[in-house]
C-alpha cells in the first residue's frame, strides 16, 4: 500500500481526475486511513481540552483521554458527551457572591473585576452587555438584567 503512494508522489501527478481514474482501491484506503487517524487525533485533543475546562479532577481527565484513545472517538464521544460534567468550571465561579461585593466575574478568564470596569483587567474581555429589553449595560456574568429583569440569554 505504502509503495503505491510513493510511486504516485515520484511521478508528481497530482491531477485529481487522473488519480480517480488510475489509482487502485488500496490508494483510497490509505487516504481514508489518514482521514480516520486525523479525526482520531483531533478528537483526543478536543476531549483533553474539554475535560480540563470542565473538571480539575486528574482521574476524570486521564480516564476521558484514555477512553477516547483506545475505544475510538466513534464509540466514546457520544458516551463522553452524556457523562461529562455539564458546566464549564469558569461558569461555576461564585458570581452571586461577587455581585454582593460589588465585583463582577470575567466571563472569559474568571478574574474578579470592580463593577464599574468595562473590560477585564486580566484579559481585556468586555465585561458588560447591552440588555435586549431596556438597552442598558449590565455585567455579562449576571443571569438577569438588574435594571429590568430580562434574562441574559447570550
Ligand atoms: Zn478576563
Ligand atoms: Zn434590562
Amino acid at each position: 500500500m505504502l509503495e503505491e503512494v510513493g510511486v504516485v508522489m515520484d511521478k508528481s501527478t497530482w491531477s485529481f481526475s487522473w488519480m480517480l481514474a488510475t489509482q487502485g482501491i488500496s490508494f483510497w484506503i490509505n487516504i481514508l486511513m489518514l482521514i480516520i487517524i486525523l479525526f482520531w487525533v483531533l478528537s483526543i485533543i478536543w476531549v483533553a481540552k474539554d475535560i480540563m475546562a470542565r473538571s480539575n479532577r486528574l482521574s476524570l481527565q486521564v480516564l476521558s483521554v484514555f477512553l477516547v484513545t483506545f475505544f475510538s472517538p466513534i464509540v466514546w464521544l457520544p458516551i463522553y458527551r452524556v457523562i461529562r460534567p455539564i458546566g464549564f468550571m469558569r461558569d461555576r465561579l461564585p458570581w452571586r457572591e461577587a455581585a454582593v461585593m460589588n465585583l463582577v466575574v470575567c466571563y472569559n478568564c474568571g478574574t474578579l473585576n470592580p463593577k464599574e470596569h468595562e473590560c477585564c483587567l486580566a484579559c481585556g474581555e468586555a465585561l458588560k452587555i447591552k440588555c435586549k429589553q431596556c438597552g442598558k449595560d449590565y455585567p455579562h456574568s449576571y443571569g438577569y438584567c438588574h435594571f429590568c429583569g430580562a434574562p441574559n440569554i447570550d
